[in-house]
């Protein structure tokens, strides 16, 4: 196998390097102890158990009593020690656009740059160590977060979404629709959409995306509710256009995932080697048998499927996309059916809220709800590792383009990465212990970081969130 090349150095290898260089201390060690450990898979907790962090690396679990005099020793009191959690469908530069897509229009970089990184702190703070922006993020901000000076989770990016005119991802608005031009609008100049026809053209962009640092490609294949101007049963980008975009991901070894709602578009992308699909909210049983044959993730959005949500989110007067989302919230319901009725594809299933343009707490809301929401139809153990292993999984397709390759995530195991939570409750028996909520509109709002019943958070060996002294 090809050596992995790291791409970017966080700040604690660095510092690891520099004393392993200089033949000095280990690098520093957080020992827990009388913890309850969910590891991201198992059904039962491993009770009384012991957990060793070196660096931004778990070295030891044992329920054995774990020698290491330099450590510092944190006494979890019986709580549960977890996998810090993963979103796997967040758009940090969509945030509080109240009026949907169009409103980028009305913003400078430095107004979306500054949600994204409140929204990154934010997450951070809830529990969630590592995010996947299918979408419109650009290296940036991963980087100053890696660097360590803003804080966040840990990122995995697309950066712009690749595709055609009049797709999903042409968020021109009607004066600025020029066939001479397609980059003269916000979202064009500031790299968070690439409106491309044609093979060659749709390569440039892939590649350049790459260059610009993206971990993964994003394809628009299908109709959204959020554009204007692409009806939801639109099949969209050609097969050329599929093909180039896979070839420039696979050159790269990583892979490319789509927006799309149609059955049928599922299937026709996954025939393209596409690693995993966002939404389809038109899922057949069929179609739900080829992501299961072909090990293809899914990531559906599924909260959104509440009536109510149709008027919070779009309020009273009919619109073009309240009228969208109408028709795709009957197919959502569907699609909860078919999760249920198909455990083989539950497990290839990652948790994504891809709340956009709502305010910070209603996106909280949402995302609170949605946790509630999965864990009552599909159960805790099954929401828990979409949101811990499964999500690590997905996260790890990126392959010898990993940003984070030196081990897996969502996983508490000897040599995955120190992203760990300890919580109050054992949250295979009650997720409200995490933030879920019964509520999804009626609820309270609630400042980031302030799930009392989540005492920890460390994410890469460093602490970020500690309520126990
Ligand atoms: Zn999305």
């Amino acid at each position: 196998m090809a050596p992995t090349i790291r791409r970017f150095a966080s700040a604690v290898l660095i510092s690891a390097l520099a004393s392993a260089a200089l033949a000095q201390d280990a690098p520093p060690q957080t020992l827990f102890t009388n913890v309850n450990v969910f590891d991201g898979e198992s059904p039962a907790l491993l009770q009384d158990a012991q957990v060793l962090v070196e660096g931004n690396l778990i070295k030891t679990v044992s329920t054995d009593t774990i020698d290491a005099p330099a450590a510092t020793v944190i006494d979890g009191g019986g709580r549960t020690l977890m996998p810090g959690l993963i979103e796997s469908h967040v758009h940090l530069n969509y945030q509080h656009m109240i009026g949907g897509y169009d409103t980028i229009e009305m913003r400078d970089w430095q107004e979306i740059g500054a949600m994204g990184a409140a929204t990154a702190r934010a997450l951070l703070l809830d529990g969630w160590t590592t995010i996947r922006d299918p979408g419109a993020s650009l290296k940036g901000i991963s980087d100053v977060i890696d660097r360590g000076e803003v804080i966040g989770p840990r990122l995995y990016q697309a950066t712009a979404v690749i595709g055609q005119t009049g797709g999903h991802g042409d968020f021109r608005l009607k004066g600025q629709r020029r066939l001479s031009d397609r980059t003269s609008f916000r979202a064009g100049e500031l790299g968070m959409t690439h409106i491309v026809d044609g093979r060659p053209a749709t390569l440039s962009a892939a590649r350049q995306n790459l260059a610009n640092g993206a971990d993964f490609l994003k394809m628009m294949m299908g109709g959204g509710i959020f554009s204007s101007k692409d009806p939801l049963h639109s099949r969209q980008s050609s097969d050329e256009e599929i093909e180039a975009v896979v070839e420039v991901a696979d050159a790269w070894d990583t892979y490319v995932t789509a927006h799309i709602y149609r059955a049928e578009d599922a299937i026709r992308a996954i025939g393209f080697g596409l690693k995993e699909i966002l939404h389809v909210p038109f899922l057949t049983p069929e179609a739900a048998q080829v992501f299961v044959e072909n090990g293809v993730y899914y990531n559906p959005q599924l909260s959104a499927s509440n009536p109510e949500a149709l008027e919070v989110i779009f309020g009273p007067t009919e619109s073009v996309n309240k009228s969208k989302a109408r028709v795709a919230q009957q197919g959502m319901q569907q699609v909860v059916e078919i999760l249920k009725s198909n455990p083989a594809l539950m497990d290839l299933t990652v948790f994504g809220v891809d709340i956009v343009t709502v305010t910070p707490e209603a996106a909280r809301r949402n995302r609170d709800f949605e946790m509630f929401f999965w864990a009552e139809n599909f159960g805790n153990l099954a929401t828990l590792k979409s949101m811990t292993s499964i999500g690590g999984k997905v996260a790890a397709l990126t392959g010898q383009w990993n940003p984070y390759p030196d081990g897996p995530l969502g996983v508490i195991q000897e040599g995955a990465y120190a992203d760990i939570l300890l919580v109050e409750g054992n949250p295979l028996e009650d997720m409200t212990n995490l933030g879920a909520n019964a509520d999804q509109y009626g609820a309270p709002d609630r400042a980031a970081g302030q799930i009392d019943t989540m005492d920890l958070i460390m994410k890469d060996g460093v602490i970020y969130k500690n309520t126990l002294d």
